[in-house]
């Protein structure tokens, strides 16, 4: 555990009220008594330096003052000691005004007096590996930082309050005691070993782990694109109006519009609201046979973009008959769910049918007709997360790889049981699946995994 005390601004740069200074560490109130001067009391004209600043979560009132005796602002000292503070640590908080001059300058004046400046996210990496929170409530923080809407922000509370980690918490209890049933067999074959009952292991792995493994993923899925956001890629042929749609949903020219086929080359992704739900909107070049090689990279990047895709708004011509191209890109999306958009209906008196057994909007992303018809079949398509009464439990991606790997290593633990393979190997496939939830929780983790969950995070967090 690294010891040296950091320090950054914490509030947003730009005009506002206060600006708050964090400083974390053993040396945090060492380094405030060496700059901060309060009035009360004082034995010299700057008042007295307040080395001891001895009271925990008190406000101290006075000044910053550098060693060339020069005021640099009125301030409030408010000291946290540890273990009662964020980071577990001594903590002093300087507001001072929130000019971005005046705080870089008290800023720098710490820096000179022992601290180091503070990496995104070091104050709650900290808070963390001093076992104030699990990893999960960590990355509660920052999704509450971005949550761009009440209820992103409801479900990132929740996991802050630790629902998210009790429950993996439990799931590894059951899971230990029956690794712990396992390993007595292993170590005492003659006295337990005969005991145990595959049958019962199995029900009790199926009962109270895979099925509720199975709940946490099926909530992933319900709800994660309230908190990630909802990824839509509008796909389709060349000038179907893709990116006519693109600009349209955004309300600005993001996108190149021409009548040339083949504009679009890159794929371009951008995000809006619809409703609560924020959506990743992404543009994609169009699809057919091209020769064109930049052509040929953007399809090319489209086919992968699918795989992450949640929703896919497949646009169709309303004023021409659907053809073999429109089929083939239909057969290579069907597996994911599916609009069909007949967009440049305004060139048509009467609506055609939808080729393929879809959801279908008709709409003319030139005229701006049918749009709102269109956002709230997203909006429904993301119905599934009304019926979540609680967001205590929606994993992220991050978590949900790790419950599969997990449920896979578990399922391999049943089907060895079912076919009498020796403890040993069973107990390898329980560890495993153990080790999965920790790296939820944060018990066990690779740095390079918590070097980039935290730089998620703004510096002063
Ligand atoms: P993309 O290649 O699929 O991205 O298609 P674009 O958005 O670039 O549009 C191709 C052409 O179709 C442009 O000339 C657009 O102005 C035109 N277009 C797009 N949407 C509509 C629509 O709703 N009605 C009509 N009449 N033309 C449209």
């Amino acid at each position: 555990m690294n010891n040296e005390t950091i320090a950054a601004i914490a509030t947003p740069p730009g005009r506002g009220g206060i600006g708050i200074i964090k400083i974390s560490g053993s040396e945090a109130i060492d380094i405030a008594g060496k700059i901060f001067y309060s009035k009360k009391n004082a034995d010299s004209a700057l008042g007295t330096r307040h080395s001891a600043l001895s009271l925990s979560h008190h406000l101290y009132y006075g000044h910053i003052i550098n060693d060339q005796g020069k005021q640099l602002d009125e301030v409030l000292i408010c000291v946290m000691k540890a273990p009662h503070s964020y980071t577990g640590e001594d903590i002093v908080e300087i507001q001072a005004h929130a000019g971005s001059i005046v705080l870089k300058n008290i800023l720098e004046l710490v820096l000179k007096k022992g601290a180091r400046l503070a990496e995104p996210g070091e104050f709650t990496k900290r808070a963390y590996l001093n076992g104030r929170i699990d990893l999960t409530q960590a990355e509660a923080v920052a999704d509450i930082i971005h949550a761009k809407s009440e209820r992103a922000l409801e479900m990132a509370s929740a996991q802050l309050d630790g629902g998210l980690r009790l429950e993996i918490e439990n799931i590894r209890q059951s899971l230990l005691a029956i690794l712990s049933q396992i390993e007595a067999g292993i170590d005492f074959p003659e006295d337990i070993g005969d005991e145990i009952s595959a049958d019962e292991i199995i029900r009790t792995l199926d009962d109270a782990i895979i099925a509720r493994l199975n709940n946490l993923i099926s909530a992933y899925n319900a709800g994660h694109f309230v908190k990630e956001g909802l990824k839509v890629l509008i796909a389709g042929k060349p000038n179907v109006g893709k990116s006519s749609l693109m600009n349209r949903l955004l309300e600005k020219d993001r996108v190149i519009v021409t009548p040339v086929a083949g504009t679009t080359r890159d794929l371009i992704e951008e995000s809006l609201m619809i409703g609560q739900i924020e959506v990743i909107l992404a543009d994609s070049a169009g699809l057919h046979d091209s020769d064109d090689p930049i052509e040929q990279i953007g399809i090319q990047k489209t086919y992968q973009y699918l795989d992450d895709a949640d929703l896919v708004l497949m646009m169709l011509d309303a004023s021409q008959d659907s053809d073999a191209e429109d089929q083939k890109i239909y057969e290579r999306f069907c597996h994911k769910p599916l609009i069909a958009v007949m967009n440049k209906s305004d060139l048509v008196t009467e609506k055609p049918a939808s080729p393929f057994d879809l959801p279908t909007v008709y709409i003319s992303a030139l005229h701006n007709i049918g749009i709102d018809d269109l956002k709230y079949q997203v909006e429904k398509h993301c119905s599934g997360a009304d019926d979540i009464e609680e967001y205590r439990l929606i994993p992220s991606l991050r978590h949900k790889l790790s419950l599969e790997q997990s449920r896979t290593r578990i399922e391999s633990a049943i089907s060895g049981l079912q076919d009498h393979i020796p403890f040993e190997i069973i107990s390898i496939d329980l560890q495993a699946g153990i080790s999965a939830l920790d790296e939820i929780t944060g018990q066990q983790i690779r740095d390079d995994v918590l070097d980039q969950i935290f730089s998620r995070f703004c510096i002063g967090k």
